[in-house]
């Protein structure tokens, strides 16, 4: 089995027409643009779940007619798909739930509220405090109550506790399949970590999610003693991507075809936010509470736990270089990847390098050169 484009489409796919259906029956279609939003509530209501950010460089010119030119292309994009339908997902949804994140983001579903229903979620800077929690945990109290009333359904903590264990049971079978490239030899490319744990669209049946991540471990563990495989990954600098969401492929494809192979991503999407388990043995709001709030997004401040973990991460995965991924105009990430480069290359003595591109594919040749002369450094 390949791990590529035509597996994550023929997934996609039968994904995407699972949801329809479910939506023609009378499911409501909730969508979500970032990290903090649980889907478990959303999923304890009786909806679907969708996340709609989005990662390519399509849609960027009719967005550009309302928003400014100068702005991160994941905003953008995610924008000009919904102002001009040609998102599948997102024209299937009825209901919007919009963390305040970063400037840029905030703003623009200011303006994408006048598309759809939305509500903006008051996402506090910091997860330090206990203030903070009690604040965000009133913020899940209300899209709780926003989702019994859009759908009629109670949600109870006896079905937000169902949903919890689901989602973890989604998150192991992720965890134990990314594990595998923990190894001295790596087992997967991480193009191919993104075709099985990418396979994004409406999250209406995450039992065959769990299904189709656990075959594609049973498919990768053979890897181990497969010779071939074994020979094509040796000598190849392990690299560690961090930084903003890899919605676009552009970097990870430059990287894998210089002769790195991406074994790890932090960023949002990645080990980030799916490591993540949700406590299965406190109060289940609260629960999910503490565990969204902790996502080590760039827009949280301090934001020490994001270091920490790419520290934990060079060692787990035995990293040798850090690639750090900034969309252009991202003030949060391109501010701290002065933090982040300080780190890998003093505390954790790694070579780093930062990228800041856009979803165009103008800057290819130039990313590849800089990026050919990174994995060089490190003998590749
Ligand atoms: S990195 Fe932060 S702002 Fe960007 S998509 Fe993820 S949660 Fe949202
Ligand atoms: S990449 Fe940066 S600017 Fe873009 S949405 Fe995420 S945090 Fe905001």
């Amino acid at each position: 089995m390949n791990f590529n484009k035509e597996y994550l489409t023929a997934i996609e796919e039968r994904i995407f027409a699972e949801g329809v259906r479910q939506k023609e029956a009378g499911r409501k279609v909730v969508g979500i643009y970032c990290a903090f939003t649980p889907s478990e509530i959303i999923s304890a209501a009786g909806a679907i779940p969708v996340s709609l950010c989005a990662g390519s460089q399509k849609p960027i010119q009719d967005a550009e007619k309302h928003l400014p030119r100068n702005l991160c292309p994941l905003i953008k994009s995610s924008y000009g798909f919904a102002l001009t339908d040609t998102c599948p997902y997102f024209h299937y949804t009825d209901y919007i739930f919009a963390d305040a994140t970063c400037d840029g983001k905030k703003k623009m579903f200011e303006i994408l509220g006048r598309l759809r229903p939305l509500h903006t979620l008051q996402l506090p800077q910091t997860s330090a405090t206990e203030e903070s929690f009690r604040y965000w945990l009133n913020e899940l109290k209300i899209i709780r109550s926003l989702m019994e009333y859009i759908t009629g359904e109670p949600v109870t903590d006896e079905k937000l506790s169902e949903q919890i264990k689901l989602y973890n049971l989604c998150r192991d079978a992720t965890g134990e399949l990314l594990e595998l490239n923990t190894g001295e030899y790596p087992l997967m490319y991480g193009r191919e970590i993104d075709c099985i744990t990418g396979a994004g669209g409406f999250n209406c049946d995450i039992p065959s999610r769990i299904r189709d991540i656990k075959n594609a471990a049973a498919v990768i563990k053979v890897r181990k003693n497969d010779s071939s495989h074994i020979n094509s990954v040796k000598g190849k600098p392990k690299i560690l991507i961090t930084g903003c969401p890899t919605t676009n492929k552009k970097l990870l494809d430059i990287i894998e075809d210089s002769g790195g192979i991406v074994v790890a991503m932090e960023n949002c999407g990645g080990i980030k936010t799916i490591g993540l388990r949700v406590d299965e043995n406190s109060d289940p709001l609260e629960a999910l509470a503490r565990r969204y709030l902790s996502v080590p997004c760039s827009c949280m401040t301090p934001n020490r736990a994001r270091l920490e973990l790419i520290g934990q991460l060079i060692k787990d995965y035995r990293i040798d270089g850090v690639v750090e991924l900034t969309w252009q105009a991202c003030h949060t990430y391109n501010v701290e990847a002065f933090n982040v480069r300080e780190y890998v290359t003093g505390e954790q003595k790694k070579p780093y390098i930062q990228i800041e591109t856009d979803y165009s594919e103008n800057d290819i040749q130039q990313i590849k050169v800089r990026i050919q002369a990174f994995l060089e450094l490190m003998g590749g």
